[in-house]
């Protein structure tokens, strides 16, 4: 029997557990032909998020937690989701009942045909218009940026074959955004369709600052595109500038006014000092990827891993396999 192994991010997730264990529950008795493994990674949550999953794993053969030092955030959670999965196929779902289980079996499916990379792609979203309005308008930009097709109105939750999960542990790097990276390694895609549910309980974590500071990440991990715009920006107003002195210049001979003013000086100063600035900031991005990068931390520190009877009995299998 081949094993799923099912990445849950969770922070601060109690309200919402219950709820997803019978949703999961209701997985494993509706697909036989399958053994699941639910791999919870707590990401230092604060409330019973850690003591409700070491109680369920304790009956659950089917459970796996990991245990974080501290809050790492979702995309770090996610990584080490990747390095600790060992099942066949393996998907990654939110804690908070937003992406519905219901749905693996149709990954599943699509798996089997021979796809690596199975995403669900949201039909309507349960999010207000202004995040929809800058999240279209960073797809636009990014993808502007760069050849690699980015996928538009998903999300993390999707179902990888067992070569795109060994790919993405290839990718070590600190500053991380995953939809960047799952678009990176490429593979067969194939993308369904789903309605994204509310909430369960609590609330996101995503404020609009998170948002734009995950999107400033986005790019200046994705592209060093930027730095060429500056450049190019750079180069256009150097041009201006030219032919406005050489315009200086036939003025003065010919003997045509010009009119002198303070206040068009004060202005270009200002819009030159403005354009460097930005310039700078863009340079400074970089490097401070550059400074976390050379750093070579690990991405997260692990207080405590429990594996799932079933995904222990897995690897004891296969290895058995491997020695005859
Ligand atoms: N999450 C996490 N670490 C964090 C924040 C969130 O592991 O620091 C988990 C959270 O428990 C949930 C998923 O990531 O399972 C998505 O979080 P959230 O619902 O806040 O984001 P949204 O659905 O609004 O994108
Ligand atoms: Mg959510």
């Amino acid at each position: 029997m081949k094993l799923i192994t099912v990445i849950i991010p969770a922070y601060n997730e109690e309200k919402a557990l219950p709820m997803m264990f019978t949703r999961l529950d209701n997985l494993i008795k509706n697909n036989p032909k399958y053994d699941f493994e639910f791999l919870f990674i707590n990401d230092g949550s604060r409330d019973k998020t850690l003591d409700i999953l070491r109680k369920a794993s304790e009956t659950d053969p089917h459970i796996s937690f990991l245990n974080f030092s501290r809050n790492f955030g979702k995309e770090i959670a996610v990584a080490a989701g990747i390095d600790h999965a060992n099942g066949d196929a393996v998907v990654i779902m939110d804690a908070d009942g937003q992406e519905p289980p219901e749905l693996i079996p149709e990954m599943i499916s699509w798996w089997e045909k021979g796809y690596d990379d199975v995403y669900a792609k949201r039909k309507t979203r349960a999010e207000g218009w202004f995040t929809r309005l800058t999240s279209w308008g960073y797809y636009r930009t990014i993808q502007l940026m760069t050849r690699i097709p980015i996928q538009v109105d998903t999300g993390d939750f999707r179902l990888f074959s067992r070569r795109a999960v060994l790919a993405l542990r290839q990718l070590p790097e600190t500053d991380r955004q995953n939809k960047a990276l799952f678009s990176w390694i490429g593979y067969k895609k194939k993308s369904i369709d789903f309605e994204q549910q509310k909430r369960v309980a609590g609330k996101s974590r995503w404020s609009f600052w998170k948002r734009l500071n995950l999107a400033i990440d986005g790019i200046t991990s994705f592209t060093i595109a930027p730095l060429r715009l500056a450049t190019m920006a750079g180069v256009l107003v150097a041009f201006a500038a030219f032919v406005y002195i050489v315009v200086v210049i036939i003025q003065y001979f010919t003997g045509i006014s010009r009119a002198e003013g303070y206040s068009t000086l004060l202005a270009v100063v200002l819009f030159l000092g403005g354009i460097q600035l930005i310039g700078l900031g863009i340079i400074g991005e970089y490097i401070g990827r550059i400074f976390n990068e050379t750093k070579g931390r690990p991405l997260y520190l692990v207080e405590r891993f429990h594996r799932a009877k079933i995904a222990r009995e897995h690897s004891e299998k296969k290895s058995k396999e491997l020695d005859q």
